[in-house]
């Protein structure tokens, strides 16, 4: 089976896919899309019980221990857990190469104590992470599930991962310790799934960590009453004895200037 092939099961089990594309006219593709399409309640389901298993940054343990019964379930060999935590699955093809990873990241951008508990409102799951990366970590469980419901053989090795640290300061410590250490020059491929699925991106999207601190005087903020130096609301780069902003001028200043939105973790 091909890479497109594969990325074609990512794509339809993920929402993404196109109906009329050349590949959907396929028999086998056509079969394998129907099969997702109709266990995708069950996908649901799965995306549910990740979700309520809690795995804040560096606290991915319990997660990843379902996950691996989950690769030990589905017929995947070697399955393991390496020393930084990830969770690898094989499904060897005829051949070792090419090596296909396909990876969808186990950790989550909230706390240890957040309430995962998924609330349901007709189609409409609500809870932390439900989506990112839950969704990614369901469907990839859901194409193992395809490619053993119709017996596809490929001619390349893939090795599924749900890999750690993804989020914040994790700093991709899991895929690091993947391509740097355990599989380092072996992989020809690699297919992330992340969140919804809603967009899909072909290529090496970069990823940039910044380490950012803000000094001041300081002191407590009032309503009403500003303190004479910078907050940390203030925009990097401002005028050292400029007056910290409001609340409300620094939601205007997002507004004006969507630029310089951060996210700040
Ligand atoms: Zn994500």
């Amino acid at each position: 089976m091909s890479l497109r092939f594969l990325l074609a099961f990512a794509s339809m089990a993920s929402g993404l896919w196109a109906q009329g594309s050349p590949l959907a006219s396929r028999p086998a593709i056509r079969d394998t899309l129907t099969f997702l399409q109709r266990v995708e309640p069950e996908t649901l389901d799965e995306q549910v019980r990740l979700c309520e298993i809690p795995a804040p940054p560096f606290e991915e343990k319990v997660r990843a221990e379902y996950y691996r019964k989950k690769f030990v379930e589905l017929g995947l060999q070697d399955v393991r857990i390496d020393a930084e935590g990830n969770v690898h699955g094989v499904r060897p093809g005829r051949r070792a190469t090419p090596l296909v990873v396909f990876t969808a990241h186990l950790d989550t951008v909230f706390p240890a104590g957040t309430d995962t508990k998924v609330k349901r409102s007709g189609t409409i799951l609500k809870a932390p992470g439900i989506a990112d990366n839950c969704r990614g970590l369901a469907v990839l469980l859901a194409i193992v599930r395809a490619l053993n419901e119709w017996k596809i053989a490929t001619e390349g090795t893939i090795i599924f991962v749900g890999s750690v640290g993804e989020e914040g300061l994790g700093d991709l410590r899991g895929m690091r310790h993947l391509f740097e250490k355990e599989l380092k020059g072996k992989v020809t491929h690699s297919i992330a799934l992340d969140g919804t699925g809603l967009t899909a991106c072909s290529g090496a999207v970069g990823s940039n960590r910044y380490r950012v601190t803000f000094s001041a005087a300081g002191g407590p903020q009032l309503w009403g009453v500003r303190p004479r130096e910078s907050h940390p609301r203030a925009r990097p780069g401002d005028g050292k004895n400029r007056a910290a902003p409001s609340p409300r001028e620094s939601q205007d200043h997002l507004q004006h200037r969507p630029d310089r939105g951060r996210n700040l973790g």
